[in-house]
């Protein structure tokens, strides 16, 4: 595998990739070969001549289970594309580490040669596959948010666009990532373009003065008030960093 960063996803549904990732900053990055992806099909994997990559849960109840076995060679046959490098390997779940902006960048950090994605479907994953990929080789659980999705590809696809978006020349302006909602911990500024006034609404006379250093200190002032009201959490990690007498 060359040194750019590699996407390898595991699915029940290939056809889904890169989806609306090809309507964006990282669909033109992908063309250009800033990235590489590649799906891999659990049902591949399977070794009855049904296919099945699922059975019923053990101790009863509803829905289906990915088969531990069946994964397990899904996961293995990634694994062995990245010879001596060391992807992340990732599987999406509601149980996971719910995903954060810090989470993305310390991955891009440690795991430059990419991901290994595991989407799980149905009820999910046999949960010894999952069991012995933690402790053998570091898999991690994300959760894109507290609700059920009914499959892990569009948390994959989310991933992967917050992923993509920090590689080097993807997103044109560096500046334009570093002010982002998140970053300086804090929720984005508010943002406006022409015309001046719009429906009787104006944009801030600061904006239109020219000059840069109110203007920085008013998108600051602006991104602590939203982010006070808005998202108190948030608020309060961000004053928890703040020396002492300035919180
Ligand atoms: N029974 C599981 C539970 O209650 O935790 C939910 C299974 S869900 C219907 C099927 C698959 O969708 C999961 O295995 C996971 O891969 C994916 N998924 C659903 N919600 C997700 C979320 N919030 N974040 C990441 N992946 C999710």
């Amino acid at each position: 595998m060359d040194k750019t960063w590699h996407s390898t996803i595991l699915t029940l549904f290939p056809e889904m990739f890169p989806g609306p990732l090809e309507h964006s900053l990282a669909g033109k990055a992908l063309k250009e070969n800033k990235w590489s992806l590649q799906t891999i099909d659990i049902r591949d994997f399977a070794y009855d001549k049904h296919q099945t990559v699922d059975d019923t849960c053990a101790g009863g109840g509803a829905g289906m289970v990915l088969k531990a076995d069946v994964v397990d060679k899904a996961l293995t046959h990634a694994c062995n594309q990245y010879v001596s490098e060391n992807p992340a390997i990732i599987y999406l779940t509601p149980r996971g580490e719910p995903l954060r902006q810090p989470r993305v960048h310390s991955l891009m950090q440690d795991h430059p040669a990419g991901c290994i994605l595991l989407c799980g479907r149905y009820e999910g994953v046999d949960d010894r596959v999952i069991e012995k990929w933690r402790e053998e080789k570091g898999l991690i659980e994300i959760s894109i948010g507290d609700y059920i999705l009914s499959g892990g590809e569009i948390a994959a696809l989310t991933l992967m666009d917050a992923c993509v978006r920090l590689l080097p020349g993807v997103v044109n302006k560096q500046e334009s990532l570093e002010s982002e909602s998140f970053e300086l911990d804090l929720l984005e500024f508010p943002q406006y373009t022409k015309p001046q006034i719009w429906q009787g609404k104006v944009v801030p006379e600061i904006l239109l003065s020219g000059d840069h250093k109110k203007i920085a200190v008013w998108r600051h002032d602006q991104a602590e008030k939203i982010t006070q009201e808005r998202r108190p959490d948030l608020w309060q990690a961000y004053l928890n960093k703040r020396p002492f007498d300035q919180r």
